[in-house]
């Protein structure tokens, strides 16, 4: 290696993620991130090793990059990964290639025109059925059938390190019949991935489950603030709306699907059998080991693999109306929850509507996120002693505006 790779680190040989940053010197350009440095590619570029031009690697975000296709992106992260590890490639010898990130500003990885939020996690579709309706029929009718989603706000996305202000809004009081408005009581976050689109398509094209790989760029961690008390007021009949579009965190890494290719996996078994534009081969869903704390107090460990629908279903299911989508659009998971109660990926769910509150090691307790405290989100995926990590999303809560 010509860098040095602390030992478990996020950003092994085997990752390579894509990102855009800034120094103090010098404003975004694209990087991939390898142990604790940025590779900058806008410099690697003036070694004349990349058979494109210059400035889609000078951009403040990757949607050129991304545009020039996996067959020109895939081969420069495989030639990245074999130049860092050959003391004779054009890399070796050059410190100025290499930025500390500690030195480094990330700024969000893509230009987001489209946000969309799936509900595809069955644990956490049926916790919520259970609070929110009957606990006898958690699952709507609908949900085994489809990859129940909304159209998100994709403004409102910022990126790992931007503290965001609690949401004011319409709530409901207890035993009340009229509204007050005042700061959220019930701020939450929900512990989700999202997937970067990497192709467009037109106006009444359909993206297959077989296709779907080449429409996904890569994937970040997602933390889909929420308001629950707006939330319960607004939602019906038409779904989120405030409750959700005030911020959204994600991490500042991509994470290609060529670094997560060894970590596949069969998803659960689907039962009633799906519609055939939903049905799929092979294993589509990913082991990725995710973990939240609310400051220094891990309160939830969860896994990717539990997705009941995967990214190929939501994506075909997305587009076959005829629905297009473009190059750094968002799609994310949904609230990622397993079937133990510390992997459920919610405060509404780890605390039960408020019933069991979470313990902080300060003596605390929470029953939602208070202002001043900090969410981080982590994941990691980890086989044969190859680690793919993303790094983290964390986002600190400041008082109201
Ligand atoms: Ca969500």
């Amino acid at each position: 290696m010509i860098i040095n790779v602390p030992e478990n680190s996020d950003f092994s040989i085997h990752n390579i993620p894509f990102g855009i940053f800034s120094t103090k010197n010098r404003s975004k350009r694209a990087g991939v991130a390898i142990g604790e440095h940025i590779l900058d590619l806008a410099e690697v570029h003036k070694l004349g090793v990349f058979n494109f031009e210059a400035e889609v690697l000078n951009r403040a975000d990757l949607n050129d990059f991304i545009a020039l296709g996996k067959s020109v992106t895939s081969e420069v992260r495989t030639n990245i990964q074999h130049w860092l590890q050959d003391d004779n490639s054009p890399l070796a010898n050059k410190s100025e290639l290499f930025v500390k990130q500690a030195e480094a500003q990330m700024h969000l990885p893509v230009c987001i025109g489209d946000y969309t939020d799936f509900y595809s996690s069955i644990e956490h579709a049926t916790n919520v059925g259970k609070m929110f309706r009957d606990p006898e029929n958690a699952l709507l009718p609908n949900w085994k059938h489809i990859p129940v989603g909304y159209h998100g706000r994709a403004s409102s996305i910022v990126v790992s390190g931007k503290a965001i202000h609690r949401p004011k809004g319409q709530t409901l009081p207890k035993n009340s019949s009229e509204p007050v408005f005042g700061p959220s009581q019930r701020l939450d976050f929900e512990l989700e991935m999202g997937f970067v689109v990497g192709k467009n398509t037109n106006m009444g094209d359909t993206i297959s489950t077989n296709q779907a790989n080449d429409y996904i760029f890569g994937l970040v961690l997602f933390n889909d603030w929420s308001a629950r008390d707006i939330q319960k007021w607004e939602y019906v009949p038409l779904g989120p709306f405030l409750a959700k579009n005030f911020a959204s965190s994600i991490s500042p890494w991509i994470v290609t699907l060529d670094a997560l290719e060894p970590f596949k996996v069969a998803g659960p078994k689907q039962e009633p059998k799906v519609l055939p534009y939903l049905a799929y081969e092979g294993e589509k869903n990913y082991d990725i080991n995710l973990e939240v704390a609310i400051n220094d107090t891990k309160v939830c460990q969860s896994n990717f693999k539990y997705m009941y629908w995967n990214m190929a279903q939501q994506l075909a299911h997305h587009t076959v109306n005829g629905c297009n989508v473009h190059i750094g659009d968002m799609m994310a998971s949904g609230t990622i929850s397993g079937k133990n109660e510390n992997s459920y990926g919610s405060m509404l769910e780890l605390a039960w509507m408020g019933t069991k509150p979470v313990q902080l090691n300060d003596g605390t307790e929470r029953k939602f996120i208070n202002d001043g405290d900090t969410v981080t989100m982590t994941g990691y995926a980890e086989k044969d002693g190859k680690r793919v990590g993303f790094g983290e999303v964390s986002t600190k809560v400041l008082p109201a505006k």
